[in-house]
């Protein structure tokens, strides 16, 4: 461009009002010569318009993804329609810095794009536009709104469990068995479930302290968390009464897991302060039936199996 052209008063006009933007505007032609650079180009580039304008786009600029423009370019030139980019495909076209305070996480400006082609004469797109827009605040916002939404996950998931035993709690324990026995009284479906006491804690918090006793909960966490099939859920349903819930389980197999369960009680190693610590559990075993209207109605039959297993001499599973 001549400098003729540059001081003309249509061009000094155009120049006026594309300062006056906020948002950062460049023309470049067909032989990606630039044409325009606004005063928002000069601010963040630090380069002046008069140093660049008539001068090569990637001789300027080599850090472009050139492939990329080059794709942009050709087909709006060839197209003769607008193109857009957002920040959340490509961060940025010029890595300029943000004017935001500093909040460690930006380094700078985000960008969405737009190509516009601009006919000189009749027909023809002899130029495009490129304008760039500063979406810094979008990505700050949608940045810190994704991490609450990360943040509320976890405290629903926490809210969820345990903190001794890591089980889920008696109250999430209680809303998944009301799913799993209207399941049940409606779709037609299997369901068991069980209760497990440990036997004589009491004697074990008297005798080797309540941090003992802890130490045996938190291992029966882990052990029904890993011996239980995927499907079952496992709950803490008081001091040291625990809940599993078998969907989809007939008594006959729900009975052999509640026996394979009771054994790895017996087995299970708790040693505390080097000395070992002796656990066995009592479990109560029911089955969903279909004259039984409300879930709180197989948790008391498989409390009366445990009471049952209880004054049977503790140490097995008994189904009323
Ligand atoms: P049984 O064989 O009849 O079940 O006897 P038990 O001693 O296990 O039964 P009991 O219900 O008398 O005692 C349960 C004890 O569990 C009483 C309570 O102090 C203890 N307990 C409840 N929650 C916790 C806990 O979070 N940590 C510890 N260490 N003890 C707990
Ligand atoms: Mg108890
Ligand atoms: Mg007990």
């Amino acid at each position: 461009m001549s400098q003729e052209n540059i001081d003309s008063p249509a061009f000094l006009l155009h120049q006026g009002i594309t300062d006056s933007l906020n948002i950062g505007i460049l023309v470049i032609n067909r032989a990606r010569k630039i044409i325009i650079w606004n005063k928002f180009m000069e601010t963040y580039s630090k380069v002046k318009a008069k140093d660049i304008l008539g001068k090569d786009l990637y001789e300027c600029f080599p850090e472009l993804p050139r492939p990329w423009v080059e794709r942009k370019l050709k087909s709006v030139f060839l197209l003769k329609s607008h193109s857009f980019t957002s920040w959340q495909q490509r961060p940025y076209l010029f890595r300029f810095p943000h004017n935001r305070p500093i909040t460690g996480d930006v380094d700078f400006m985000y960008q969405d794009c737009a190509f516009v082609p601009i006919s000189l004469k009749e027909e023809e797109v002899g130029c495009v536009c490129i304008a760039i827009f500063d979406v810094t605040d979008v990505y700050i916002y949608q940045s810190k709104l994704d991490e609450a939404s990360e943040t509320m996950e976890t405290l629903e998931k926490l809210s969820q469990r345990d903190g001794l035993t890591g089980v889920y709690n008696r109250r999430h324990v209680e809303k998944e068995l009301g799913a799993r026995f209207k399941e049940a009284r409606e779709g037609g479906k299997d369901l068991s479930m069980m209760i497990i006491d440990l036997d004589h804690f009491k004697k074990i918090n008297d005798t080797r302290g309540h941090l003992a006793g802890d130490e045996v909960l938190r291992k029966l966490g882990h052990l029904l968390l890993s011996d239980m099939r995927k499907e079952d859920i496992v709950g803490r349903y008081g001091g040291e009464e625990f809940i599993v819930v078998m969907p989809n389980t007939q008594m006959g197999s729900a009975m052999e897991i509640a026996e394979k369960l009771r054994k790895a009680i017996e087995n299970m190693a708790v040693v505390y302060e080097n000395e070992p610590i002796p656990v066995t559990a009592s479990i109560g075993l029911s089955q969903f039936r279909h004259e039984m209207l409300d879930y709180k109605e197989i948790i008391k039959e498989s409390d009366d199996g445990l009471y049952k297993a209880k004054e049977s001499g503790r140490n097995c599973v008994i189904c009323p």
